[in-house]
């Protein structure tokens, strides 16, 4: 039943690029049926699913029966979540000399920064304007900078605005340029566990479910799905899930008329393409991890955001304004929060505490406070062995989480995950056993800013 991929099947499946990529991966395309320009044949005839093993019901519940699953990869790190943070974390890993596969459910890399469409960047300055986000974070800004219509408002003090698109390309393009092995569209279900160390994790397809095993596990869920599974103690929380959305032709407000009738709200702020603004919404606080909530929440949200943007047209001066994106991804913000070594708090960042284990600094929305140190405590579990979080998830008290949570703070945790497992890798030692000065060494080889 295992089928590990290797370089080869890899070669093969993403050998060549675009549209012709999926295509020279099936068997018989020549003989393809041609109507319309399109192609389609048998992959295979009267086809039975492969190693099923149904849930039955038994005395009147749902029982899943014991059965193996096909490895699909085995690597050094494994990094579930292609968000700001897992991004980070992966390419970290990789320039720090180890294999890195990253796997992320949605078939796009950027999290809630281009999916859930939070496109302004906070928390990357302290006070005084002084930059505190270095490494991979500022490489990525750096590389938006070039690009055209990619990023706006960037300047020392500011808080820039990225486009979308332009972020997603610029992951494909980092990602791929450091050869890291990646899974889209594979939901992280279940953490694989040997004796109290995390050793891969199953993951849920279109192919099946799946395992990838790994020397080390990076949980950059945001939501701590993996830490979760593998029985680690976290807190969990509610916080406000909205929708973010973008909406065009504001360049073509008519302000002469405009100035007759109050300005219609939300209007949002400027994005890197001229007439286009995003608008954040904080919605209610509920519980992001409760499917029932979450489907009530996108459902509302919908509702309210187009009766909103009809409203807004209504409004004399504003007649071309419209709705042209919905955020795909919904805004959860917090759920769980890893119980780790060490709880980031408010009290930390007034009194300046300084960490020996200090893995990264952050920052504030806008410059409100000094930096503050990130201890590699508050990435490790205090229990379960093998595995780090990063992100939003990683161990804060309430009010320090959202700082934690912003963009810039979860490149940071990323990033020195990324490090640290892929030091773990190669040195054969768990997380918490970790050299804590040669990530710390490493880090800083990596232009990361440790204060
Ligand atoms: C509405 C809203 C407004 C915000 N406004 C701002 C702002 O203005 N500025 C700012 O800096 N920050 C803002 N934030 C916070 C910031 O956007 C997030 O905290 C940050 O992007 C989180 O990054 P992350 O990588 O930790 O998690 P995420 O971005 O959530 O990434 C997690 C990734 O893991 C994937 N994933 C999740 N579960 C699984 C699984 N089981 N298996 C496989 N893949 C999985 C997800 O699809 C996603 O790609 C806002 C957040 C929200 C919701």
């Amino acid at each position: 039943m295992s089928h590990s991929i290797n370089r080869r099947d890899w070669l093969r499946i993403l050998g060549g690029s675009g549209l012709a990529a999926g295509a020279a991966a099936l068997p018989g395309n020549r003989a393809a049926a041609q109507e319309s320009g399109f192609q389609s044949s048998i992959i295979a005839s009267n086809k039975v699913q492969e190693g099923r093993a149904n849930p039955g019901i038994v005395d009147g519940r749902v029982i899943q029966p014991q059965r193996e699953l096909p490895v699909l990869h085995t690597t050094d790190v494994l990094v579930i979540g292609g968000g700001s943070a897992g991004v980070c974390a992966a390419l970290a890993a990789k320039r720090a000399g180890a294999d890195v596969c990253l796997v992320e459910r949605y078939g796009h890399f950027g999290g809630l920064w281009t999916g859930g469409l939070v496109l302004l960047i906070l928390g990357h300055i302290v006070t005084g304007g002084k930059q505190v986000c270095q490494g991979i974070g500022e490489e990525m800004m750096r590389r938006l900078d070039k690009m055209d219509g990619a990023i706006v408002n960037r300047r020392r003090g500011a808080n820039p605005t990225v486009d979308a698109e332009a972020t997603k390309y610029l992951m494909v393009e980092m990602v791929d340029e450091a050869k890291i092995d990646v899974f889209l569209h594979c939901w992280g279900v279940d953490a694989i566990m040997e004796g109290n160390a995390v050793r891969g994790a199953v993951f849920e397809s279109k192919s099946g479910r799946q395992a990838i095993l790994a020397k080390v596990v990076i949980d950059a869920t945001g939501d701590g799905d993996l830490f979760a599974a593998a029985g680690a103690e976290f807190e969990h929380r509610s916080h406000n899930v909205g929708l973010v959305t973008r909406i065009a032709n504001l360049d073509r407000v008519d302000t002469e008329r405009a100035k007759l009738s109050p300005k219609p709200r939300p209007l949002g702020g400027v994005t890197p393409v001229p007439g286009v603004n995003w608008v954040n919404m904080r919605g209610p606080e509920v519980d992001g991890l409760c499917v029932a909530t979450l489907t009530r929440m996108e459902l509302n949200h919908r509702k309210f955001i187009w009766q909103n943007i009809q409203r807004t047209r209504k409004v004399p001066g504003y007649e071309q304004v419209y709705l042209t994106e919905t955020a795909p991804q919904v805004g959860v913000r917090i759920t769980r929060v890893l119980h780790g070594l060490h709880t980031l708090t408010r009290e930390d960042l007034r009194a300046g505490k300084r960490f020996p284990d200090v893995v990264g600094v952050g920052g504030s929305e806008n410059g409100q406070h000094d930096e503050w140190q990130i201890p590699y405590g508050s990435l490790l579990p205090r229990t379960v062995d093998n595995v780090l979080a990063s992100g939003r998830c990683i161990d804060a008290e309430m009010r320090m989480a959202d700082l934690v949570r912003l963009i810039p703070n979860c490149f940071v945790t990323g990033h020195a995950a990324g490090v640290a497992a892929a030091v773990c890798a190669a040195d054969d030692c768990m997380p918490r056993e970790v050299e804590v000065a040669k990530v710390q060494k490493l880090l800083r080889e990596q232009d990361a800013y440790l204060g």
